[in-house]
């Protein structure tokens, strides 16, 4: 998206789409879209902003807090504002914000920089203020400026303290207010019975209660508390902060950590992963934070974020993309799978580039367009799948899918049966539907290509991936997931092995072809005869029959594949799609020139198949059966039937020593 136009036109729907949304959830509370998939609108906001930061304005989503103060409660107006964090994903977000922030440091400040981090509970953010010791206010983040006065009702949750040990006239509080997993299947059960609506996650139950007008609600439902941060000055370090909120009788949450570098943030990351399922609240990730309070202060806000804290969250189950096109597929069976291609996108911690839309029905029951911007997910937590289309973002450029009327693969007029939902290719002959084909493309003497065998190409064969062994060369990592068995691992081994053999020479490209009658010592000939594809491809009937070591009935074989127009079309997309065949070197007339070759019986210092190789380098010729054109015969140990037959044919036979001799 080079163009600036069409930036600041993406930035304005984008805020307009966000803020309908954060509207329907703060306001309403009501949910349209997931959690997940608004986080990852946020997140391209945020970034596209980055990159732009003069189309950044004060109504963007990007620098506002939470939600406005409901009228019913009092308002609290904040001493300091209450900020919320920015998002990041992955390792590279991280790395990121480390890099942004360092070039607000010196050097010496670059090389001290360390972290505290934090586990992000999926709760709501609170204050308190102790007036000579006694709680006095608490309120809600609201807008940021100012919040709701829920002091009552935050009196009744049992971790925050009413009356702390301190000399300090007025201190400052914050933290997070939260329902455990239990609490909040109970409510929920109980909510089920009256025939109430249910409670989407912990966060709107916590919300919901502490803004109850009537305590005795807040009450019944048992919150729990974390402190993380006290405004006082002269405290060194972020950790020392959580020391003395501990001190005083708060509760700080156990699992914290100090990290010393972003290694160490990766790890803690990790860990608080693995301990996710264990915990009896909800948490969305971690909280990563620049260790030293001066740091941190110098670092300042931008928008609605401090610079030196970040939202390091955990791979979400959903997320945004664009759809840029709408590809065919063909299955065993002929049936056409109209399959979405995505703009990579991390989904539950994979890339996927690729969504399946199952048929024409399914397209239209999503409204789908080329060029959609979607929401994606994974279905069973595997297979990736469009969940819903986003029609706010359209600029108008987007196309109607049209399902086509003929075969991808092969072209034969596609077919649907009364009351079937699916279009087919009828044509039993279909290259798509002819597996074996694929095994020989992909087999040792062919492409040869690594951890690609008859089961993984049944697998991506239904699953729609391929369709014609051209398909392989353009598949990616995130096409692979979602399929069975296919560690990721694996999916990058694949892919790069594939990468490997993009370059081919002629001789193995045309056996792969997987032609009738066609072995690796006629795909030689041919190779070294025609010399390259467009010449082979050019050829009529008798320049194959006039070629020595080829018979009237392979000539017509070959010839007539060539002749084929799928076969042509498949070429042409090889071509297309990157694969690059090298042309036998032009056979000087060197000392073997003219004279064939056959070997039989094993030879002690040399490979057979590099002896084939040296007579053709030397501008001779090998062949595998005896007949009268064969020019010399070379025997090694226990040579069988084909010495005799030579012997009857009174053809010139030597040993391995005397051919060595030869190719000296
Ligand atoms: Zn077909």
């Amino acid at each position: 998206m080079a163009d600036k136009k069409e930036v600041k036109n993406r930035i304005e729907k984008l805020k307009e789409l966000i803020n309908h949304h954060r509207y329907l959830y703060h306001v309403k509370d009501q949910q349209e879209i997931s959690d997940a998939a608004l986080d990852s609108l946020k997140k391209e906001l945020f970034d596209l902003e980055q990159e732009h930061p003069e189309f950044i304005t004060s109504d963007s989503p990007t620098q506002r807090v939470g939600g406005a103060p409901l009228k019913e409660f009092k308002k609290v107006p904040h001493k300091q504002r209450m900020f919320s964090l920015n998002d990041a994903f992955s390792k590279e977000d991280m790395e990121e914000w480390l890099k942004r922030i360092s070039r607000l440091l010196t050097e010496e400040e670059k090389n001290a920089v360390d972290f505290y981090g934090e586990l992000k509970i999926d709760g709501l953010a609170i204050e308190l203020i102790y007036k000579d010791g006694i709680l006095e206010t608490g309120s809600t983040r609201g807008d940021g400026f100012i919040g709701e006065d829920i002091t009552q009702n935050l009196k009744t949750v049992q971790s925050i303290p009413l009356q702390i040990k301190t000399n300090e006239k007025e201190l400052v509080v914050r933290g997070e207010v939260f329902i455990s997993k239990k609490e909040f299947e109970q409510i929920n059960k109980a909510q089920e019975k009256k025939g109430l609506p249910l409670y989407a996650n912990p966060r709107n139950i916590a919300a919901g209660s502490v803004r109850q007008l009537d305590p005795k609600i807040t009450a019944a439902r048992k919150l729990d508390s974390f402190a993380y941060d006290v405004l006082l000055p002269g405290i060194k370090t972020h950790e020392q902060k959580h020391d003395l909120l501990k001190e005083l009788g708060f509760k700080t949450n156990p699992h914290n950590q100090y990290c010393k570098s972003l290694e160490d943030v990766f790890y803690f990351y990790q860990k608080v992963g693995k301990l996710r399922e264990k915990l009896d609240y909800e948490i969305d990730g971690t909280v990563v934070m620049v260790n030293d309070n001066a740091l941190f202060e110098k670092l300042g806000t931008v928008g609605k974020a401090p610079r030196g804290a970040v939202a390091f969250k955990f791979a979400q189950s959903q997320a945004t993309t664009k759809v840029l096109d709408v590809k065919i597929q063909v299955g065993r069976t002929g049936a056409m799978t109209p399959v979405a291609v995505l703009e990579p996108v991390q989904v539950s911690g994979i890339t996927i580039s690729r969504a399946t839309l199952h048929n024409e029905d399914e397209i239209r029951r999503l409204g789908l367009k080329i060029g959609d911007t979607v929401i994606v997910g994974r279905a069973g937590d595997v297979i990736p799948n469009v969940i819903k289309v986003l029609p706010e973002l359209r600029t108008g450029k987007e196309k109607e899918f049209v399902m086509p009327k003929a075969c991808p693969s092969c072209g034969t007029k596609l077919e649907k049966t009364d009351g079937d939902i699916v279009w087919r290719c009828p044509n039993p002959n279909c290259f798509a539907r002819q597996r074996r084909s694929f095994y020989h493309f992909v087999s040792k003497s062919a492409f040869d290509i690594d951890g690609l065998g008859p089961k993984i190409i049944d697998r991506l064969l239904d699953e729609g991936l391929i369709s014609d062994p051209a398909d392989l060369f353009e598949l990616k990592e995130g096409d692979l997931v979602g399929i069975e068995r296919f560690a990721e691992k694996s999916a990058e081994n694949l892919i790069s092995s594939i990468k490997e053999k993009r370059e081919i020479p002629l001789a193995k490209f045309i056996y792969a072809l997987g032609i009738r009658n066609i072995g690796e010592e006629t795909a030689l000939d041919l190779a070294h005869n025609f010399g390259s594809l467009e010449k082979l491809r050019d050829a009529k009937l008798e320049d194959f029959d006039a070629m020595a070591n080829i018979g009237p009935i392979v000539a017509e074989s070959v010839y007539e594949w060539f002749s084929a127009k799928d076969h042509a079309k498949l070429l042409d997309k090889f071509l297309k799609v990157g694969l690059k065949i090298k042309n036998p070197k032009k056979q000087a007339l060197g000392k073997l020139s003219g004279k064939t070759f056959i070997f039989t019986g094993s030879l002690d210092s040399i490979d057979r198949n590099l002896a084939k190789e040296k007579v053709r380098d030397l501008g001779g010729k090998t062949t595998e059966s005896v007949s009268a054109h064969v020019d010399i015969v070379v025997a090694g140990h226990e040579a069988g039937s084909k010495l005799d037959k030579a012997q009857k044919l009174g053809l010139k036979i030597i040993n391995e020593k005397e051919f060595l001799q030869l190719i000296a």
